[in-house]
């Protein structure tokens, strides 16, 4: 073509080197006209033109589809672009600073949202795995940030028509369907609760609700048997998890125990007294507890109780052993005997003793209040190995704690009490239905005709 060009006479030169000008100019006209001198892919074609010379006459260039969202803008100035998404995961070591960095936006962007305040301040704790989107004009301006809070609410940040951020936090409809497990207990507590259906939470849950009447460490049997009412939740119609135990039965060596949940999320037994009691049948978590069951065999515990008063909850070395009531720290000290221990009084002339832990984590003095950790369990002073030996005193008297009669719960609030009773009527009734169906089913199986 340059060697074409410079065959030709000067004039001709001239000539064609204006038309093909002129070409380039008219391509970018319709652009111009709608006034897109802010639009980065316009920038871009135009860098191709001047620094690498290569727009050749009779070939298409992409602007039609610049032009079409040029259109779009015009059409609708106010909201002008759809927005281009970018979702970022947070990696380890990660903070807002690299995070912006990543998605492309400045600091002073980052710092325009963080100093909304309060709403925005949860945006510095992220953690790594999770994901903040970004929601930018094709210039790059970021409009929308979103940050998931919880599976039901989500944080956004928008631009708004003054150009400021501003926050709101969406939060999408939770519905709730009721599910029904239960189970007869003849390996461990934890297996028959896997069986039967529910998850690591609602089997601690479900222990925790009985935890004040029932030593799940020690006590369960083979033919204990519990049944549970509880929530499943959905979002858009897809299950996200399980919700609250609406109401369970426990039958413990023949002791049935029934509790509802009130609506102070608390749990009553269906004649509205406290599951709470002063004292935890058992002050250490049963799923530490090594040889938690026992078959069908004489009663090995009892007898040792009988022999040294106390009770023995063999654990690993570090497991948390908590207050079985509140009280105060009358001793915490180390002896030859009892190794590291721990006395608490209460009120009514009890007194709790923890011996043997591998370190005490109160001091005489303090107040504790029931469920608060107090040491770990170890194996200091005459030990034969890492347990907790535990002791339940009431006015100078040994008692053994699994057995000994523990003052009466509080009772629901008077005025809630016939509110209370109209919730746990349905509560046991969804609880017996279950029941119910679950017996006709098994009945059918066992002896088809
Ligand atoms: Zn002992």
């Amino acid at each position: 073509m340059q060697q074409l060009l410079n065959q030709l006479p000067k004039r001709h030169k001239i000539f064609i080197t204006s038309l093909l000008t002129l070409v380039v100019l008219l391509m970018f006209i319709p652009a111009e006209k709608a006034n897109a001198s802010r639009d980065n892919s316009i920038k871009t074609l135009i860098a191709i033109d001047t620094d690498d010379n290569v727009l050749e006459v009779g070939k298409s260039y992409p602007l039609e589809v610049d032009l079409t969202h040029i259109e779009e803008s015009i059409q609708n100035p106010k909201n002008a672009q759809s927005l281009r998404w970018q979702k970022v995961k947070v990696k380890n070591g990660d903070n807002l600073a690299k995070i912006f960095k990543r998605a492309g936006f400045s600091a002073q962007t980052l710092h325009k949202i963080t100093s909304l305040g309060k709403s925005t301040k949860i945006l510095t704790k992220i953690h790594p795995g999770e994901t903040v989107s970004f929601g930018a004009t094709k210039q790059g301006i970021l409009r929308e940030l979103t940050y998931s809070l919880d599976q039901v609410s989500t944080l956004i940040v928008s631009l708004n028509e003054q150009n400021k951020y501003q926050t709101r936090t969406d939060t999408k409809e939770v519905e709730t369907r009721r599910q029904f497990a239960t189970a007869v207990i003849n390996s461990n507590f934890w297996n028959a609760g896997i069986e039967s259906g529910l998850n690591n939470s609602q089997i601690m849950n479900l222990a925790n609700i009985f935890g004040w009447d029932i030593d799940f460490a020690l006590d369960i049997r083979d033919g204990d048997a519990f049944s549970v009412v509880y929530e499943d939740r959905y979002i858009d119609g897809e299950y996200v998890g399980t919700g609250n135990i609406i109401s369970a039965e426990f039958v413990n060596q023949g002791d049935n125990y029934q509790a509802v949940r009130y609506t102070d999320g608390e749990y009553y037994s269906p004649e509205g007294r406290s599951m709470r009691k002063a004292f935890l049948r058992a002050p250490v978590n049963f799923k530490y507890v090594s040889s938690s069951f026992k078959r069908r065999r004489f009663h090995p515990v009892q007898k040792r109780w009988k022999a040294h008063r106390g009770v023995d909850y063999a654990a690993k070395t570090g497991t948390p052993v908590v207050a079985a009531g509140n009280g105060k720290v009358i001793r915490s000290s180390y002896s030859r005997a009892n190794g590291n221990h721990v006395f608490i009084q209460h009120p009514n002339g009890i007194v709790t003793k923890y011996l043997h832990f591998s370190k005490r984590k109160v001091k005489k003095g303090t107040r504790v209040k029931q469920g608060q950790l107090i040491g770990l369990v170890g194996s200091t002073g005459l030990s034969s190995g890492p347990h907790l030996h535990f002791e339940f005193i009431v006015n100078g008297v040994h008692r053994n704690p699994r057995t000994v009669k523990m003052p009466k719960a509080k009772p629901i609030a008077k005025k809630e009490k016939s509110r209370f009773l109209q919730v746990a009527i349905t509560s046991m009734a969804e609880l017996n239905a279950g029941k119910r169906v679950r017996l006709a089913f098994r009945d059918n199986n066992k002896s088809p005709k």
